[in-house]
């Protein structure tokens, strides 16, 4: 049997596998799996199913991250990690992260099919609580695996739940106490690459009429939940020069984050700025009261290192120049960041290789969003990232990929791995 023959004998399983996320995720509008809860817990389960079913390793750290091994004949070689993630965020959609582990597992079903025998240990991942809607910090279980995971982290509460991320991964049967910085968890030996599939948060491939791209690299991020600004609550009546109006200086930080982002793109230098939160206190500020309180959200990303702790540089800047010329108080709050994760340019053109060799079409692009292959990345790992077309976005019930094109992603591992493992 031919791998392509493999991979089309495989399509049914796949779909029959999303078809099961699903129904575990089932949270109208959309798809809720909740990280380190019932839901994710019952999608771990399920790789772990279809795992047994390819005789493949199971094995959980001490964060719960899954690994589900293939093992090559010399043990002792650098290991081909794989993976993504199953948590998402409350009602999105199916795809976002699960895509990514059944590619995977459909690569590794279609080898096993044809025969092929890896040289080295070829191990898919899924990776716990991705999405940073759950504790306010993004892609912990990779942190965790990788031993980058922030030391304050594990104190963080369930924004539901009110329980510690701590309470949380024990409640999964983890080892929370065995999560500290420099400490990996990954499976032992030494880590060849890591390759992630995850569908595209933009309609970028949609607009191509192109299945897939081969990622050139991730956005680093900086992040403020809640920035306050602090002016003075006032009469409707004060006139201009005497007020102190917070959601006035809200708006001027808004248009001038906006101008900055307008030159960059003009330049063409790749980045993105978005404000999701952005309110006054409705339960002070009425039609006759200037807003002396005002809070908003910030999310500033990048490609390349030098160029985000400029962007931040200039934030900051912005908050300065507005808190002095409108009187008020800004206090930025806490601040998250993660890496910038630069893919491999040897994985890009192998990757792209194997793409074209399975008759897939693909195309160079940026990552729109953050992904847990920018940790591996970040730590010096050689990674690689597959975007998957996907219609309507991500993180809403509206998301909508081809199973046909999450088998490009699976055909594209399947011949990479053949290749190369
Ligand atoms: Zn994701």
């Amino acid at each position: 049997m031919s791998l392509a023959a493999a991979l089309a004998a495989e399509a049914l399983r796949v779909q029959a596998l999303l078809d099961r996320l699903a129904a575990i995720g089932a949270d109208p509008p959309g798809i809720t799996r909740h990280a380190f809860d019932a839901r994710e817990n019952a999608a771990h389960a399920l790789a772990a199913s279809e795992a047994a079913r390819l005789g493949l390793e199971v094995a959980r750290d001490a964060a719960c991250n899954l690994y589900l091994t293939w093992p090559g004949a010399d043990r002792a070689a650098p290991r081909t990690l794989l993976g993504s993630h199953f948590d998402s965020v409350r009602h999105g959609g199916n795809f976002d992260g699960a895509a990514g582990v059944v590619a995977a597992l459909a690569a590794v079903a279609a080898l096993r099919a044809v025969g092929f025998v890896p040289r080295a240990d070829i191990t898919v991942a899924a990776f716990r609580c991705e999405e940073a809607v759950w504790f306010g910090l993004g892609l912990i279980g990779s942190r965790a695996a990788l031993g980058i995971l922030p030391p304050d982290a594990l104190d963080r509460r369930r924004a539901d739940t009110g329980l510690t991320l701590a309470e949380h991964i024990a409640g999964c049967g983890g080892d929370p106490g065995a999560i500290r910085p420099g400490a990996r968890l990954l499976p032992p030996g030494p880590v060849r690459c890591f390759l992630e599939a995850h569908i595209e948060q933009a309609p970028s491939l949609i607009e191509a009429g192109v299945p897939l791209a081969v990622a050139t690299g991730i956005p680093g991020n900086i992040r403020h939940a809640a920035i306050r600004i602090a002016g003075e609550d006032a009469h409707v009546g004060l006139p201009r020069r005497f007020r102190r109006d917070a959601a006035l200086a809200g708006a001027e930080i808004f248009t001038a984050l906006d101008a900055m982002w307008a030159e960059e793109d003009a330049a063409g230098r790749a980045m993105a700025v978005t404000i999701g939160r952005f309110h006054t206190d409705p339960a002070r500020h009425e039609i006759t009261v200037v807003a002396g309180d005002f809070t908003f959200s910030i999310d500033l990303r990048a490609y390349d290192a030098p160029h985000l702790a400029w962007l931040e540089r200039r934030f900051h800047e912005v908050l300065d120049e507005v808190a002095a010329r409108r009187g008020v108080a800004i206090d930025p709050g806490p601040r998250n960041a993660a890496p910038v994760g630069p893919c491999d340019a040897a994985l890009r053109a192998s990757l792209a290789t194997a793409a074209a060799r399975m008759g897939v079409a693909t195309l160079p692009l940026g990552s729109p969003a953050s992904h847990d292959a920018a940790n591996f990345a970040a730590t010096g790992i050689p990674t690689g990232l597959l975007l998957i077309r996907n219609a309507n976005g991500s993180h809403n019930p509206r998301e909508a990929m081809d199973t046909a094109d999450l088998m490009a992603a699976a055909a594209t591992f399947a011949e990479w791995l053949r290749a190369e493992a």
